[in-house]
């Protein structure tokens, strides 16, 4: 057999080491607003608290997340 044991197959450049990249914003993540659906009114949302389960300031329902 011509080949050794393993040194170096030719042709595995990129196995190992890149390609991790973490491409993800955009969509619902911290940060945002929450909208009333009935008046239309934002607020900034805040982490950790659901839209849902904030209040509109003015009608006082439910809002949802813009
Ligand atoms: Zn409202």
């Amino acid at each position: 057999m011509p080949r050794g044991d393993g040194t170096g197959p030719m042709g595995q450049g990129s196995g190992m080491g890149r390609g991790m990249g973490r491409g993800r914003r955009g969509a619902a993540g911290p940060g945002g607003n929450c909208v009333c659906p009935g008046c239309g009114a934002k607020v900034t949302h805040q982490a950790g608290t659901p839209c849902a389960s904030m209040n509109c300031p003015k009608c006082g329902i439910r809002m949802v997340r813009e």
